[in-house]
């Protein structure tokens, strides 16, 4: 007989933009939930990822990046969004990347530290790490004068050191009974995460040419029959942006709808029947109003 207690709660994932938060969630969970790209922000909201293992549920909190400049209302959203985020949990994983400790990673660690919660130290990319060696004195730095809970060097691409993470995290959380399904992956609306495909396409197609200040907003999201019919715009700052969105004879905007329908197609696991258009809206991302339009709430 099988004597431990199950255990479940929240587990904030908080690091700097681009040290593979998603990765890890997704990696976690088993399935994409939250989307990934070489591109630091590509995390706008707060993603919950549930991750059932045996013997427990994490409930992941995937943070946007804490952002040093806060003079754009893009910005001070994302920070309020990630010191929310450590709010009403039980533990904290803080992300950095092996070999590579920066101002933001310490000031994650005091956003961690400041809310009270037990933290993780978890040490990304570690299959980047050419010479090992480097990894004990690493870690000698990033813990002295941090009080950490436990240190886990892992690759999240890779999957290696995760059970391990998991026994720990687990270790964190109250005896509970499942929070969710064991079958349920995320508390985020078919809709939302509709608009995240398109977020991720447009990332993966547009690289470094993607207007910083790119939105994308579910219009329509409808069944029809055994389809669904969803609408997306994206919304940029100015006509030069859309110009690189829909690319020469539309062919930009083509390729990112359809890749965005084939995602849907899977993760719905019916047709889908989707929209796409590329409209101009000047100065929305300094815009308070068209940012709690467009859902960036907290
Ligand atoms: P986030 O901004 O913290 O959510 O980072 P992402 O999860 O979007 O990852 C940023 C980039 O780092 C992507 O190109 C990932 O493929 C890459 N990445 C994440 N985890 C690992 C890892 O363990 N090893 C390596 N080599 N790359 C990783
Ligand atoms: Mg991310």
């Amino acid at each position: 007989m099988n004597t431990t207690p199950y255990k479940a709660g929240a587990v904030a994932v908080l690091g700097r933009p681009n040290v593979g938060k998603s990765t890890l969630v997704n990696a976690l969970v088993g399935t994409k939930v939250s989307i990934v790209s070489p591109r630091a922000q590509t995390t706008r909201h707060r993603v919950l990822g549930i991750a059932s293992v045996p013997g427990g549920q994490l409930l992941l909190v995937d943070t946007p990046g804490l952002h040093r400049k806060e003079h754009r209302a893009m910005n001070r959203h994302l920070n309020r969004a990630a010191r929310g985020a450590v709010t009403d949990v039980h533990a904290a994983m803080l992300l950095v990347e092996a070999g590579r400790w920066t101002d933001e990673d310490a000031l994650s660690y005091e956003v961690c530290a400041q809310a009270g919660v037990p933290v993780v130290l978890v040490i990304n990319k570690i299959d980047r790490l050419k010479d090992k060696s480097q990894l004990l004195p690493f870690i000698a730095n990033a813990t002295a004068d941090r009080r950490f809970e436990a240190v886990h060097p892992v690759s999240a691409l890779k999957a290696n050191g995760l059970d391990d993470l998991v026994a720990t995290l687990l270790g964190l959380l109250p005896e509970s009974a499942p929070l969710y399904d064991e079958d349920e992956i995320t508390d985020r609306s078919s809709r939302f995460l509709a608009g995240e495909l398109v977020r991720e396409q447009l990332m993966h197609r547009l690289g470094d040419e993607l207007p910083y200040a790119a939105a994308v907003e579910v219009e329509e999201f409808g069944e029809d029959g055994d389809l669904f019919r969803i609408g997306v715009v994206i919304w940029v700052e100015r006509d030069s942006q859309k110009a690189i969105v829909v690319g020469r004879g539309g062919e930009k905007i083509k390729a990112v709808g359809q890749g965005a329908r084939e995602g849907m197609e899977r993760l719905f696991g019916r047709k889908v029947f989707l929209r796409l258009w590329c409209k101009v809206r000047e100065g929305w991302a300094d815009d308070e109003n068209a940012l709690r339009r467009l859902g960036y709430t907290d």
